[in-house]
């Protein structure tokens, strides 16, 4: 039964205002026909992406256990974390550490300013080779492992054209196609130098940007939520403005998240129940201009150094939130067919994509949900 397993609240007749209409359910023209040919080779998370194996927890009632929580802006977001225990002072000792875990991280990685260890790789394009933490380094190359398998949408040396496009001037205004077709000589993550040995990482052109806003806030959520299991936290969850993982169960319930609808942000289109798992949403509505009626916002199309087209939004839903950070920023720009045939390749990712018809894609792991 749909409402059980995929409860898809379509707000179509709950809306009265908005220009664009909300985001339809998938036509059934849309289930796939007959299996495809030849499917290509199953491929995984990078094997260092950090995921736990789930556990089934014994279920606890939060009536009788303590909450805390925190809630404030970080990481260019809206950060909340919960945390569900019997004491108290190691809730709120655990979620001290994650916060602080979440800060070191954004401290370390921003691309915000020059003095970020993500910085100083930039500020020595077409220079020279600097040495990073290991950190760092691991995660770059995760980064590029999700090019490889997102046949280069992911793209973090996006940034060669990233702040083009900025979103965040008080009069935003398209740049002109010199300036982009520049930038994308700039573009292209197999021009990055990585040396395992010297743990360096060197962009060999002038002018080369790597930005890792596609990947870190996952990868920050995941370490969040690992501090909080090594304070002997069993339900939790950490949401880094729409990039969430949640561990355990409240009241022996599967956790229930809102998928937001594309074009009408305050209605949830469909909510799925998750837990001990990752739902990660990239979507076009949290950081754009307009000119003439063209919305340009942050996922920028690596092949052409503009804002990606054919996509509202993706949510993701696998263990690693990281890797659901960057598969779902490389779906998005990859569009609805080739990335929901790529999540059919990969065991344990789901997806929901919203296309730019407004037409809603399942997975199909989710129709089979749905159907049920
Ligand atoms: P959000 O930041 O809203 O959660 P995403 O996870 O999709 O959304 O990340 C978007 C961010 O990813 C952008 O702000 C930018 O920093 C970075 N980015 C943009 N385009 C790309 C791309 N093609 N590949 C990798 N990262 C990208
Ligand atoms: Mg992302």
């Amino acid at each position: 039964m749909l409402r059980t397993v995929l409860p898809l609240l379509y707000t179509l007749s709950l809306l009265g205002c908005g220009s664009a209409p909300p985001a339809r359910p998938p036509a059934d023209s849309l289930q796939p026909s007959s299996p495809i040919p030849e499917a290509p080779p199953e491929v995984q998370p990078h094997p260092d992406a950090r995921q736990r194996p789930s556990e089934l927890l014994a279920s606890e009632d939060p009536e009788d256990l303590f909450k805390a929580e925190r809630h404030y802006a970080g990481m260019g977001t809206e950060i909340l974390i919960e945390a569900y225990g019997d004491q108290q002072a190691l809730l709120e000792r655990a979620l001290d550490a994650a916060v602080a875990e979440l800060e070191r991280i954004e401290v370390k990685m921003t691309s915000w300013n020059d003095t970020s260890e993500l910085s100083s790789i930039n500020l020595a394009a077409g220079d020279a080779p600097v040495v990073v933490s290991e950190e760092l380094y691991a995660l770059i190359e995760r980064a590029l492992y999700m090019s490889e398998l997102t046949n280069s949408c992911f793209d973090i040396s996006y940034a060669g054209a990233g702040k083009l496009w900025d979103y965040k001037a008080a009069q935003p205004k398209l740049p002109d196609e010199a300036a982009v077709a520049a930038a994308l000589e700039r573009i292209g993550w197999q021009k990055l130098v990585l040396d395992a040995e010297a743990r360096s990482v060197f962009l060999p052109q002038e002018g080369m940007r790597i930005d890792l806003g596609g990947i870190a806030k996952g990868y920050g959520v995941e370490r969040a939520m690992e501090v909080l299991v090594e304070h002997g936290i069993k339900i939790a969850m950490v949401n880094a403005g729409g990039d969430l993982k949640v561990r355990g169960k409240k009241a022996g319930q599967t956790w229930r998240i809102g998928i937001r609808d594309p074009r009408h942000k305050e209605h949830m289109f469909a909510i799925i129940p998750v837990a001990n798992t990752s739902v990660v949403t990239s979507g076009d509505y949290e950081r754009f201009f307009e000119v003439d009626g063209v919305r340009y916002h942050h996922i920028i199309d690596p092949r052409s150094g503009k804002p990606s087209q054919g996509v509202t939004s993706v949510t993701v839903i696998a263990r690693s939130a990281e890797f659901a950070d960057a598969l779902a920023t490389g779906i998005f720009v990859m569009g609805a067919e080739a990335g929901l045939a790529l999540v059919e390749r990969i065991r344990e990712a789901e997806a929901v994509i919203v296309d730019d018809q407004l037409d809603v894609h399942l997975s199909s792991g989710l129709q089979t949900a749905k159907e049920k």
